[in-house]
C-alpha cells in the first residue's frame, strides 16, 4: 500500500498526527478517509482535503460567475489579522480517529487474527466451561459454529463451494446467561464485541439509535480498526421485543420494521458508519466496515413462547396415539428446547428475519442445583470473589452447604436466573464486610443457612481458637 505519509508532518509535534501514522487522514469537506479517497492535500496542520473535493471546488469557482481575483484584492484590511494558528491547532478527538488497515502498519498486524488463532471446539468449549455452568448444549452448538464461523472468515475462497453465515439466534429465560456466553467467547477468542439491547434500535429516522449504530459501536470497541470490527461478534439481546405485533393498525417502527431493516447487516453489506458518534452529523468522519463477517447473535427470553410450543405440540400430539403426552408439556420446563421456526413465525419474527439467523438454539432454565455451583465454580464465580475480599483482611470465609442451597432457593424465587444472586448475597455480605474489620481477633466467619434465611446468625471463630457458639453480627 502506497505510504502518504507527508514528511513535513512527521516533525510536528502536535494534532492530528501527533501519534504518528497509526490513524487516517479525513477529508475535511467529504469526511472520506484517505483509504477511500486517494492521497490528500494537506491545507495547515490537522486539515486535509481530497482531491476530488479541491478539484470540485475548483471547478466551482471557474464557473462561478464571481470574480475571485478581484474578490482577493478588495478584501478588508483586518483579513490578514485572522488569527490562523486556531485551525492549525484543531485536533481531531481521539475517539474519531479511524486506524489505518493493517498493511500499513507491520507491528500491529499481530492482532489481526489468522485460522491458527482459533481453538478447535473441543477448546472453546472446554474454556466456555470454566465459565459457564451448565447449558451443554449451547456451548457445544456455539463452539461448533463460532469455529466454522471462522474458517469461513479466515480461509481463501473456494469457488466452487460458498460457506454460508452461521448467524446464531439464542433463546433463553432471563438470566440464563446468554449474555454472559457472548462475552467470555469473544474474550476468548480475543475479538471485539458490541452489545446492544434490540429496544433501543428504530428505524433511520426515528428517535433512538439507528440500526446500523450497532456497528459503529463495534468500531469504537475494535480501536477504530476497521479489520479487527469486521471479525468481530455483535450480540442483539432482547430481539423478541421486535417481534410483529399482532392486531394493530398503527405503523409498526420499533417491530417488523426493525427488523426488516436489520435484514442487510446480518446478511452482509458494506454499510458507512459514523467513527466515533452513534449518529452522522457534518462534524464526525465517516468509514466503510462490511457485516459480511461479522457474526451477528440474537438472544431473547421469548416470554410466550412456550405457550406456542406446547400448543402445537399438543396438536400433534392429539392426533397420534400419543394423546396422553399433552399433560407432560405442563410440567416440562424446558419446553423451549424443542423449538422450531414455525414457533418462532408464531410468536411474530418474519421468516426473512429468521432465514438469516439459521442456527436456533434454547438455554436451559436454571435449577437451583446448577445456581448452587454457579455460585462457587466458575473461574469468577461470586462466592471465589467475596473470599479474596476478605482474605485481604486475613479472614476466611466460608459457606455451609445449606446456606449455598438457602441463596440458591431465594434467587429461584426471585424468577431472575443467576443475575439475582449477587443482590441476595450483597444484602447479607453488607453487615459482615462492615463489622468484620472492626475486630482484629476475628479468623474465620461460616456463612449459615439460617443466616441467609434471617433466622440466626453466622458463625464467628476467632484467630487460634476452634468453633464458638453463634454469634450475631
Ligand atoms: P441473560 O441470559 O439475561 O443475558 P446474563 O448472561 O446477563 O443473562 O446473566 C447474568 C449473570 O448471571 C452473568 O453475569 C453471570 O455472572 C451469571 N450467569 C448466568 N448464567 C450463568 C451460567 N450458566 N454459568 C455461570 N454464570 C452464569
Amino acid at each position: 500500500m502506497t505510504d502518504f505519509r507527508d514528511d513535513q508532518e512527521n516533525t510536528s509535534g502536535t494534532g492530528y498526527t501527533e501519534d504518528g501514522d497509526d490513524f487516517e487522514k479525513v477529508c475535511m469537506m467529504c469526511r472520506r478517509t484517505e483509504s477511500k479517497a486517494g492521497k490528500m492535500i494537506q491545507l495547515m496542520q490537522g486539515m486535509h482535503v481530497c482531491s476530488d473535493c479541491l478539484q470540485r471546488s475548483f471547478d466551482t469557482m471557474q464557473n462561478s460567475p464571481f470574480n475571485y481575483a478581484e474578490m482577493m484584492q478588495n478584501l478588508p484590511p483586518s483579513f490578514g489579522e485572522i488569527d490562523m494558528s486556531a485551525f492549525q491547532n484543531r485536533q481531531v478527538p481521539p475517539k474519531q480517529k479511524i486506524r489505518k488497515k493493517k498493511e500499513a502498519k507491520e507491528e500491529t498486524q499481530k492482532k489481526t487474527l489468522t485460522l491458527k488463532d482459533v481453538p478447535p471446539p473441543h477448546k472453546i468449549k472446554a474454556r466456555l466451561d470454566e465459565y459457564v455452568i451448565g447449558q451443554e448444549k449451547a456451548k457445544k452448538i456455539i463452539a461448533v459454529e463460532v469455529y466454522n464461523h471462522y474458517k469461513r472468515v479466515l480461509s481463501e475462497p473456494d469457488p466452487e463451494v460458498e460457506i454460508e453465515k452461521s448467524n446464531m439466534l439464542m433463546i433463553g429465560p432471563t438470566g440464563s446467561g446468554k449474555t454472559y456466553l457472548v462475552q467470555t467467547l469473544a474474550k476468548l477468542l480475543d475479538v471485539p464485541l458490541a452489545i446492544t439491547d434490540a429496544t433501543s434500535l428504530t428505524e433511520a429516522g426515528y428517535i433512538g439509535d439507528d440500526i446500523e449504530s450497532v456497528v459503529s459501536k463495534l468500531l469504537a470497541n475494535a480501536d477504530n480498526d476497521v479489520e479487527r470490527a469486521e471479525h468481530g461478534i455483535i450480540f442483539i439481546d432482547e430481539i423478541d421485543k421486535i417481534a410483529k405485533k399482532k392486531n394493530t393498525n398503527q405503523r409498526d417502527v420499533s417491530g417488523e420494521a426493525v427488523q426488516q431493516g436489520m435484514l442487510k447487516l446480518l446478511e452482509g453489506s458494506k454499510i458507512e458508519v459514523p467513527v466515533g458518534a452513534s449518529s452522522k452529523n457534518a462534524m464526525v468522519p465517516l468509514t466503510t466496515v462490511d457485516t459480511k463477517n461479522i457474526l451477528f447473535i440474537c438472544g431473547g427470553a421469548f416470554p410466550d413462547l412456550e405457550g406456542i410450543i406446547k400448543e402445537r405440540m399438543s396438536k400433534n400430539a392429539s392426533i397420534g396415539f400419543a394423546a396422553d403426552l399433552k399433560d407432560k408439556y405442563d410440567e416440562d420446563k424446558n419446553l423451549l428446547m424443542n423449538v422450531t421456526a414455525q414457533d418462532l413465525r408464531s410468536f411474530g419474527m418474519i421468516p426473512e428475519f429468521l432465514g438469516r439467523l439459521p442456527i436456533v438454539f434454547s438455554l436451559e432454565s436454571l435449577t437451583e442445583d446448577m445456581l448452587v455451583k454457579i455460585l462457587q465454580e466458575p473461574k469468577n464465580a461470586i462466592l471465589k470473589q467475596y473470599k479474596r475480599l476478605l482474605e485481604l483482611d486475613e479472614v476466611k470465609l466460608s459457606f455451609e452447604e445449606d446456606a449455598l442451597r438457602a441463596i440458591a432457593q431465594k434467587a429461584l424465587e426471585k424468577d431472575t436466573g443467576a443475575r439475582a444472586l449477587r443482590a441476595i448475597i450483597e444484602e447479607f455480605m453488607l453487615d459482615i464486610m462492615y463489622e468484620i474489620p472492626k475486630d482484629d481477633n476475628i479468623g474465620e466467619v461460616v456463612i449459615t443457612g439460617d443466616y441467609v434465611r434471617g433466622t440466626g446468625g453466622p458463625r464467628i471463630l476467632l484467630r487460634g481458637q476452634q468453633a464458638l457458639p453463634d454469634y450475631g453480627v
